[in-house]
């Protein structure tokens, strides 16, 4: 199978004034087209340096990072946001919503972004919501909402501008148990229907979820794993 994701002895080392702090000490794995991976480990671990810089949210120190074969690691940030835009469709764990606007408001913006004409985004954004299962909550704005419902328009948020790629941090991390597993069925689905999903947790009871697990701990790979 196709490998979508490469990293090669990538660092991170974050500047606090004087002092260095070292995220990430030098990690290497690929991630194959159709996995679900779970990066998991204790907090402090590298988790969310290591998603943010797979969704080109941010760029490593040294190393390389590959997408889909390209070298993202020394793109200028408008390069980066524009691979981000194209192929990444990140979900966090505190939802992001923008508060004034309604789920179905919420799930259009990145198509707004993009230029798509407001009537084949907003149809867009009803059958998104309605995948996961918010036909009936469209113009809830967030505040009226759940915390797991919020997490679903973040989903369907994620998705809009079709995604090659799902990468969620500590999705389920702000969810009751039931709501999470909610969630985690979203996701399963969305692989089982081909898509490549990433997810991020420090809960070793979400590690049977996936079919490649890789271990972080002190910025290093402890473990790498496939079920
Ligand atoms: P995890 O998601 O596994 O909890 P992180 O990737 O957030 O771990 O953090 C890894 C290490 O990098 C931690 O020691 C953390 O304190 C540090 N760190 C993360 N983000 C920053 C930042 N923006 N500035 C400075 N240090 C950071
Ligand atoms: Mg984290």
């Amino acid at each position: 199978m196709e490998i979508v994701f490469e990293m090669n002895q990538v660092k991170k080392i974050y500047k606090m004034g004087d002092v260095d702090v070292k995220a990430l000490d030098g990690i290497s794995f690929k991630i194959k087209k159709g996995e679900f991976v779970i990066i998991m480990g204790p907090s402090g671990s590298g988790k969310s340096t290591t998603l943010h810089i797979m969704g080109c949210l941010d760029k490593p120190t040294s190393g390389n990072v590959y997408i889909d074969g390209v070298d993202v690691s020394k793109l200028n940030d408008k390069s980066l946001a524009k691979i981000r835009g194209e192929k990444i469709g990140f979900v966090f764990q505190q939802f992001n919503l923008l508060p004034r606007l309604t789920a179905l408001e919420n799930v259009e913006l990145p198509m707004m972004y993009k230029g798509v004409p407001l009537k084949k985004r907003r149809k867009r954004a009803k059958e998104l919501l309605e995948l996961v299962g918010l036909g009936d909550r469209i113009n809830h704005k967030p505040t009226q909402l759940s915390g797991g419902q919020m997490q679903r328009v973040a989903i369907a948020r994620a998705l809009a501008n079709e995604p090659s790629y799902i990468l969620a941090d500590e999705p389920t991390g702000n969810l009751d148990s039931k709501s999470g597993e909610d969630i985690l069925e979203i996701f399963k689905r969305l692989n089982k229907d081909g898509m490549t999903v990433v997810i991020v947790t420090h809960d070793p009871e979400l590690e049977l979820l996936g079919n490649h697990v890789i271990f972080l701990r002190d910025g290093k790979i402890q473990e790498e794993r496939y079920l």
